[in-house]
């Protein structure tokens, strides 16, 4: 076939969560919705902000012709304001409108940045465990993607990362809160990373990007946990942010890219985040989500059900025996495998009708990954199932 082969080869892959997802679809043709336990996907489970419901429908009373319209190409100014002046007063931040660019979500984010300063033969460092689609979207930007094994705790294990960094390196990709993992990286970690980073970019003669993957930001639950916000520590920073979760809106398809206006030729990179956002097509981010953000730049759907959810699984789960860890924000819990093939564990699950992620697709072997963003009586009913299954083992 005379098609780009690489592309033909992601489009007929299979995804592992897709198809436990499906399996969970046809299984409940058979035995019922109410008796499948998915937890597979990352949908958040509850509304988005009133206010979110309310500024849509006002806004479409008025002109929607002119709503509907193109925007900048970067985003409208206004909601580019609205943006930059939450960062400057949540964060303590300096951004200015012409620091941010607003995208269809993490995913372009993520893509328009790597495109933005990856060469080809550049490296793109991931600790595991990772979102499986950076390797795609690093690979699709012309680089090598290299993973750091992941540390005991899930901050980071440095001396893997100094074994795997090099000259070639363009730039390293975090996600805290993280997806699967749960954990939130310390101001400690951070502080750590920043410091290695800069002296590797000093020997390197040209700067290792930091990219911060923050769809679960404001996904935390505990007052104690602290997300620290990058660029504070680490000036040549893109934060690649996503209302996907924080508001509920993941098929909305909204976000944004902050370039940090410290960064070295900030200005260029930010330039060159235009023109990807050219090159991929991503311009002109959904206008009606556009004037709901402008809106709204600062509210959070009520995350209090994770928070119920997480509580009442994690401290089932180690009761029964489960060696959980304790995940500090996003809503997933991962949990070591009981026995050492991740993946037969999550067959064996299926008897239950309990729909589990094995951990393989995040660079991590050995464990598995329970999205509890579902509802609460759905984790309460499926609890038995969960001692039954370990029992059995
Ligand atoms: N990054 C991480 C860690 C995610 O978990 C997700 C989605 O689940 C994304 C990026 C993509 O987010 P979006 O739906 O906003 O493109």
């Amino acid at each position: 076939m005379n098609i780009n082969q690489k592309n033909y080869s992601l489009g007929t892959a299979r995804s592992v969560i897709r198809e436990i997802f499906e399996y969970g679809n046809r299984r409940a043709l058979e035995v019922g919705r109410e008796n499948v336990y998915d937890f597979s996907l990352g949908n958040p489970s509850v509304a988005a902000p009133e206010s979110v419901d309310k500024t849509i429908a006002e806004l479409v009373k008025n002109d929607t012709c002119a709503l509907h319209s193109y925007t900048s190409a970067q985003g409208a100014p206004s909601t580019r304001k609205a943006i930059s002046d939450s960062i400057n007063e949540r964060f303590g931040e300096t951004s200015t409108p012409d620091d941010i660019y607003i995208t269809c979500g993490a995913a372009a984010s993520l893509t328009i940045t790597l495109h933005a300063i990856c060469n080809n033969g550049d490296k793109v460092i991931a600790f595991a465990p990772f979102f499986p689609e950076y390797k795609v979207f690093a690979e699709g930007a012309g680089a090598e993607f290299c993973i750091v094994p992941p540390a005991g705790d899930f901050q980071i294990d440095f001396d893997a990362l100094e074994k795997t960094i090099d000259k070639n390196t363009k730039a390293v990709i975090i996600n805290s809160p993280n997806n699967p993992s749960g954990a939130v990286l310390t101001e400690q970690t951070i502080i750590r990373l920043a410091a290695v980073l800069k002296q590797k970019s000093e020997q390197y003669g040209h700067p290792v990007y930091l990219i911060s993957d923050e769809p679960y930001r404001e996904l935390v639950y505990d007052d104690s946990v602290k997300v620290p916000y990058i660029t504070r520590y680490y000036d040549n920073t893109f934060v690649c942010y996503s209302y996907s979760k924080s508001l509920s809106l993941p098929g909305e398809r909204i976000g944004y890219i902050f370039v940090c206006n410290r960064m070295e030729n900030s200005n260029a990179c930010y330039a060159a985040v235009c023109g990807a956002g050219r090159m991929l097509g991503f311009v002109c981010a959904p206008s009606l989500m556009q004037k709901v953000i402008e809106k709204n730049p600062t509210a959070v759907s009520d995350i209090s059900v994770y928070k119920k959810n997480r509580d009442i699984l994690y401290n089932a789960l180690t009761e029964y025996g489960y060696d959980c860890i304790h995940p500090d924000g996003a809503f997933y819990l991962f949990v070591k495998s009981p026995i050492a093939d991740a993946k037969a564990f999550c067959e064996l699950a299926k008897k239950y009708d309990l729909l589990l992620v094995p951990s393989d697709s995040f660079g991590c072997e050995g464990y598995i990954r329970i999205s509890y963003c579902v509802s609460t009586d759905m984790i309460n009913r499926s609890l038995p199932l969960f001692e039954k299954l370990i029992k059995e083992i």
